[in-house]
């Protein structure tokens, strides 16, 4: 097991960095080394954040409020072949492994989970998780067995570490869905939380994809969330999308949110804006109630 010291964190109840005191942030590679170390921690809550790396501030707000609300914070990372329909963006999704360890490191983070392909698919994915509802609509349309993989590593995953909550970014909003209605079906012990998106000054919503848009693409971006947050029609949302150079995959609206895909130059961005408050009451057909 490896084991990174910094100086500058602490381990005190108010988690406030000081001078003095020593963080360490263990990594762990296993869920067998995980059950190990949780025998001697002795934690009443354990917050789960499971990302695929390339971390942002979007990610890091998951962090935080997991080591608010959680004695010990796990974070995973790990690039899921599985949800990538699209061999040529499993190839091209950045990986930044160096930075993303500093990032955690400083954020205090407690545990990094880096498992590899034969821990997290010891069957080769022979077993997986199938949603038939939910998953068909939006990015499960045009990204097919996407959700299969995304709901698949998100049970391994909490298999693996067992966590009394698990973070998820509203930005991917649909995933967050999926996820907690499969916690439900389950009955996993796991309290999936919700958090709100995190977005550049210009709007643009954070996204480890970002880093693959070129300098012009970049100033084009901001421009989807604009005109999704515009207030138009879903048609008129399409066609100005269209007349400022996306290529719209979709603009739909569920759940009093319009959610939005397009594309700009190779990369795929995805967000979503909620219509009206209530948003979250509302249902998508046979939505999985706790008993
Ligand atoms: P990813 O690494 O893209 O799989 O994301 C890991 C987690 O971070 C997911 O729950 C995402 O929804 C969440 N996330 C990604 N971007 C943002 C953002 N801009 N604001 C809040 N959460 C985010």
């Amino acid at each position: 097991m490896n084991r990174i010291t910094t100086t500058n964190q602490s381990e005190s109840t108010n988690r406030e960095p000081t001078a003095e005191t020593v963080h360490t942030m263990r990594i762990i590679t296993t869920s067998g080394q995980w059950r190990h170390e949780l025998a001697t921690l002795g934690a009443s809550s354990i917050g789960l954040v499971p990302t695929m790396g390339a971390l942002h501030e979007g990610h890091l707000s998951l962090v935080r409020r997991s080591r608010i609300e959680n004695d010990i914070t796990v974070v995973s990372i790990y690039v899921n072949p599985t949800q990538f329909n699209n061999p040529h963006d499993l190839d091209s999704y950045p990986r930044t492994l160096d930075d993303d360890y500093r990032l955690l490191e400083r954020e205090g983070t407690d545990y990094l989970y880096l498992p590899d392909y034969h821990c997290m698919y010891p069957d080769g994915y022979r077993y997986r998780l199938h949603e038939i509802e939910l998953s068909t609509i939006l990015c499960g349309a045009s990204r097919p067995g996407h959700f299969d993989g995304v709901l698949s590593v998100v049970l391994k995953l909490l298999a693996a570490i067992g966590p009394h909550r698990a973070y998820f970014g509203e930005k991917d909003y649909q995933q967050y869905l999926l996820v907690d209605g499969m916690v439900k079906a389950f009955q996993l012990p796991t309290a999936i939380v919700p958090c709100p998106i995190l977005r550049e000054s210009s709007g643009l919503a954070m996204s480890s994809r970002n880093r693959l848009l070129s300098s012009e693409e970049k100033r084009k971006a901001p421009e989807f969330h604009r005109i999704l947050d515009s207030g138009t029609s879903i048609e008129g949302i399409r066609q100005n999308l269209e007349a400022c150079g996306f290529i719209v995959d979709y603009v739909e609206e569920h759940f009093g949110r319009v959610f939005g895909a397009v594309v700009l130059g190779h990369v795929r961005l995805i967000d979503n804006i909620p219509r009206k408050p209530e948003a979250r009451q509302e249902c998508f057909g046979s939505e999985v109630h706790t008993c």
